[in-house]
């Protein structure tokens, strides 16, 4: 077995994930990563939810895509008919999952280029959220709405080990041994909120509740993230000296006809280190905009529509 998989196998156990830079020195051949990426495209389909996108219309995609050579993917009409409704449907159902599958299928087009090993061109890929397998690996990682942080976090993991298994396959090679991977997170039991406060924190561990309040068919819950101050992501001080404040809107879904939605506030801090080149800087959350939208919807799924409401104080 070459280096590079001994690599790949302790970077899953270690962390769970396997980075852009591993996966390019394991699979240079566009040809190759193709494969994978129409094998990943398929390993997500069959848990794909169908209220987000229909089923068989990601299913349509695929199968053209199988039977067809990949020049033609690019100029053909029925191609861009299935992307553009996926675009449309983006406008109005905004979606991190169905941003990912259209992402997902936009980088294959894209990558209709020949089999030439030096003309990698993934070499310029600055963000790894354009990535065919990677959004194939988000995908997998949240479809499952009622897993939680460790059972996604171990989806992740088994989204890799899968990668590699049928990465060896395709090159001809034997994994010599069993990939293991165990997330240490300590879960919170979702099914003991009873308040608003831990509402919030179950949604991120970041949030601090303020307030919230009920108008028509809108609930909005106010928060503050981070609000006691945040580490400088330059030079990594601490801070908690703020510049100013800022807002924004995060819409959770709705439930029997109710929007809600949070109101998240930021502060600005001031980086206090001198040496540091930064005057003052936004914070970066650990519990990004994926994570909260998927705990909420297993808080959802764990608590039912009717729970959460009462919590809410909506009888
Ligand atoms: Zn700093």
């Amino acid at each position: 077995m070459e280096d590079i998989y001994v690599q790949a196998i302790q970077e899953i156990e270690d962390t769970g994930k396997l980075l852009l830079m591993t996966r390019q020195l394991l699979c240079a051949k566009q040809k190759e990563r193709n494969k994978l990426a129409l094998f990943s495209m398929e390993k997500i389909l069959s848990e794909w939810p169908d209220s987000i996108y229909p089923k068989n219309k990601v299913a349509e995609i695929l199968t053209y895509m199988k039977n067809h050579e990949q020049e033609e993917w690019n100029h053909s009409q029925i191609m861009n008919d299935l992307l553009e409704d996926i675009q449309n449907v983006l406008k109005t159902h905004e979606h991190f999952m169905l941003g990912y599958l259209y992402q997902a299928f936009a980088y294959m087009i894209q990558n209709e280029q020949q089999d030439i090993q030096k003309n990698n061109n993934d070499e310029d890929l600055e963000y790894e959220e354009l990535d065919t397998i990677y959004c194939a690996c988000m995908i997998y990682k949240y479809e499952d709405e009622s897993a939680d942080e460790n059972a996604r976090k171990q989806r992740e993991a088994d989204f890799w080990i899968w990668y590699l298994e049928t990465l060896a396959q395709i090159q001809g090679t034997t994994l010599l041994r069993d990939i293991h991977f165990q997330p240490k997170t300590e879960v919170v039991d979702f099914s003991l909120i009873s308040t608003v406060e831990q509402l919030v924190k179950a949604i991120s561990y970041e949030f601090d509740y303020l307030s919230h309040e009920v108008k028509d068919d809108m609930i909005t819950i106010q928060v503050f993230n981070l609000k006691n101050g945040a580490y400088c992501p330059t030079c990594h001080q601490f801070s908690n000296r703020v510049k100013f404040d800022y807002g924004g809107i995060m819409k959770l879904g709705k439930i029997k006809g109710i929007s809600i939605r949070l109101y998240i506030k930021n502060n600005v801090y001031f980086c206090d280190n001198k040496a540091c080149e930064e005057e003052s800087f936004m914070c970066q959350s650990k519990v990004d905009y994926k994570e909260r939208m998927a705990n909420y919807k297993q808080m959802v799924k764990t608590l039912g529509n009717k729970r959460v409401l009462e919590i809410l104080q909506i009888k």
